[in-house]
């Protein structure tokens, strides 16, 4: 066997595992978490805060409208006390009615209030829902992650036993020289040679230089993209 092809050998396995090496860590990185249920609950979250800032609102539209109710009650019964003169009566009244109109005021605030408090507790549910669904999604998902992991990693060993299978069969010289091209050349150091092209970089190369790369005597380059030949 050549060098070139002993190195092309070994450069498919090395392509395998790489794929591989590939798959896992693409498998980890969506083991990571669930987009869609990072930003369900994201959203859950601020409608929860809506709802919260609402009912606020509400018990604080409540007291005030109290607070008016319980103000009335005390004007009124001043007036119908015998400590008012009658010169004060009638701007008692006025506060009477004002007092009134405010409270009336405050206690439609707190129904359009309400209402709101119940849509955004329909909105709150809706999207409770979509939390549970989605993690019921990513449950399912991470368990076919789990599945193709173990699947991946289990043909991993028997890959890896072929490759130092191929490995041993070429110097270390030639091994370091197939690495540096490798790194250089997105991982495909060696080229196969087709109908006299280079299929690393798809060139024509000249007549000599396939002919010496198919005697196999010494490694021969592509004189374009500087991979190692191989002619099957
Ligand atoms: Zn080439």
């Amino acid at each position: 066997m050549t060098v070139a092809k002993s190195l092309f050998e070994l450069q498919e396995v090395d392509l395998e595992l790489d794929k591989h090496a590939k798959a896992l860590a693409q498998i980890d990185a969506q083991l990571k978490g669930s987009k869609a249920l990072t930003l369900a609950k994201a959203e859950l979250a601020k409608r929860q805060k809506q709802l919260q800032e609402l009912q606020a609102q509400q018990k604080t539209g409540e007291l005030d409208a109290a607070d008016a109710k319980e103000r009335v009650t005390t004007v009124e019964s001043r007036m119908m006390g015998n400590q008012v003169s009658p010169r004060e009566l009638p701007a008692l009244q006025k506060e009477v009615t004002n007092l009134k109109g405010r409270q009336k005021g405050l206690e439609e605030q707190v129904v359009g209030v309400m209402e709101r408090v119940e849509q955004a507790k329909k909105s709150l549910d809706v999207q409770a829902a979509i939390v549970k669904s989605e993690e019921a999604n990513w449950a399912e998902h991470k368990k076919r992650l789990a599945q193709e992991k173990r699947l991946v990693s289990g043909e991993v060993p028997g890959v890896q036993a072929q490759h130092d299978e191929f490995s041993a069969e070429v110097t270390d010289q030639a091994k370091a020289l197939y690495q540096s091209i490798r790194i250089k050349k997105g991982g495909v150091a060696v080229s196969k040679v087709q109908g006299g092209i280079c299929s690393g970089c798809r060139i024509t190369l000249p007549t000599t230089l396939v002919q010496r790369a198919r005697a196999g005597k010494e490694l021969v380059y592509c004189g374009n993209c500087g991979r190692i030949l191989y002619v099957p």
